[in-house]
């Protein structure tokens, strides 16, 4: 559980809490059937974060989970001929995050995410 889960967890708990209070006060005096939908919504949004949170694993990259880390690259990959997979430009380790403690590239030539693998071959 990284920090940014935690983050997103309470986030996502405070709009289903405000969700909650804007049905509730829709069927007060001042209430209007309008605030119903707005909090259908608000809860719809913090448990749509949660699934997106909970469902997000190592591999996969999502901006939420995107952390810089101090990188620790496996010794067989050589950033001399460390290319981009889709378009060939050469990245540098400015364009390596770590992402749930694996590395990702950020190809800044075609903005391509993916996975660094230890493939040497490349
Ligand atoms: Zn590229």
């Amino acid at each position: 559980m990284t920090s940014i889960k935690i983050i997103a967890y309470l986030g996502s708990a405070i709009l289903i809490f405000f969700g909650i209070l804007f049905i509730w006060g829709a069927f007060s005096p001042q209430g209007s059937g309008g605030w119903i939908l707005i909090g259908v919504l608000t809860i719809g949004i913090g448990f749509g974060i949660i699934w997106l949170v909970s469902r997000s694993k190592a591999g996969q990259v999502s901006n939420a989970e995107n952390i810089t880390l101090k990188i620790d690259l496996p010794a067989n990959v050589n950033l001399d001929s460390l290319k981009c997979k889709s378009c060939g430009g050469s990245l540098t380790m400015d364009n390596i995050q770590m992402v749930s403690g694996a590395p990702v590239v950020n190809c800044p030539y075609c903005h391509t995410t993916y996975q660094l693998t230890e493939d040497p071959k490349w």
